[in-house]
């Protein structure tokens, strides 16, 4: 069982994502816990404040440590250990399949899902263990960030899925994933009817094996030269391999 505590001010996010799509079966069945934890819950004085003004100006509201704080000791009461503690943010590492694949196998975390400009940095040095980004852009809050992470733990629970389609999705092997066809044989369209690749048909698994090998490889290098690269470097790629490699980019500037 994994659990995850939720610090967030818009817990109402959360229910109906859970609640859809294959990644429901990993909630419904608790293997993946959830407990949310509303900010506003933990803040003082009538207005229930989680914010204020950032010293030395600038725009926007920064969330106050203290309600932070007074999340973080409640978590811990209840859950009875210290786990580890992420926060959201631009400035964090971007999230990988390998991170996500360790947290599936652990025990679980607490997420800050962060707002308005950001957080107090002191109550982040002081109690946040990871910082992870989604990639490089900005959104308005950490909530999209923690489903992310939630969906992509989840259906990897086992059971979630049919079938383990999981062991060849793109990053679990370190690189992108070959296309995928389904019926009919031909799409007939006004631009001309288009078939499924061949091999795919013959029933011949060695081959379609082989081909699925090759167009993981030739997209990756195309798309993200930089995870061949880190194949390479970790003795993942076979002789075969690259000369697939070598047929794709004869120059050799992979
Ligand atoms: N001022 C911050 C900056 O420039 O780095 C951006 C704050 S953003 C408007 C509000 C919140 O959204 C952040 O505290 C963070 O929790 C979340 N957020 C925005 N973009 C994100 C990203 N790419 N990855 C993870 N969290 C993000």
């Amino acid at each position: 069982m994994i659990r995850f505590d939720i610090v967030t001010l818009f817990p109402e996010l959360f229910g109906p994502h859970m609640a859809s799509g294959v990644t429901r079966r990993a909630f419904d069945s608790r293997q993946v816990q959830v407990r949310l934890w509303p900010l506003r819950d933990f803040a003082d004085g009538p207005y229930r404040r989680v914010d204020d003004r950032p010293f030395g100006g600038g725009p926007g509201m920064v969330m106050l440590a203290q309600p932070l704080q007074r999340a973080l000791e409640a978590v811990h009461a209840e859950r009875g250990d210290l786990p580890a503690v992420v926060h959201f943010t631009p400035t964090g590492r971007t999230l990988t399949q390998a991170q996500v694949q360790e947290m599936a196998a652990g025990s679980g975390a607490v997420l800050l899902c962060g707002r308005y400009e950001g957080v107090d940095q002191r109550f982040l040095d002081r109690h946040v263990t990871q910082e992870v980004s989604l990639g490089d852009y900005v959104l308005s809050g950490g909530e999209l960030p923690a489903l992310v992470l939630l969906d992509a733990v989840a259906r990897l629970q086992p059971g979630v899925l049919p079938a383990p389609s999981h062991e060849q999705d793109s990053f679990s092997d370190g690189l992108l994933e070959a296309p995928a066809y389904t019926r009919p044989e031909q799409w007939v369209t006004p631009a001309g009817a288009l078939p499924v690749p061949p091999v795919l048909l013959s029933g011949h698994h060695a081959q379609i094996a082989a081909w699925r090998r090759g167009q993981s490889l030739v997209l990756t290098a195309k798309r993200r030269p930089d995870l061949i690269a880190a194949a390479r470097a970790a003795g993942r790629l076979d002789e075969a391999d690259e000369r697939v490699l070598r047929q794709f980019a004869p120059d050799d500037t992979l």
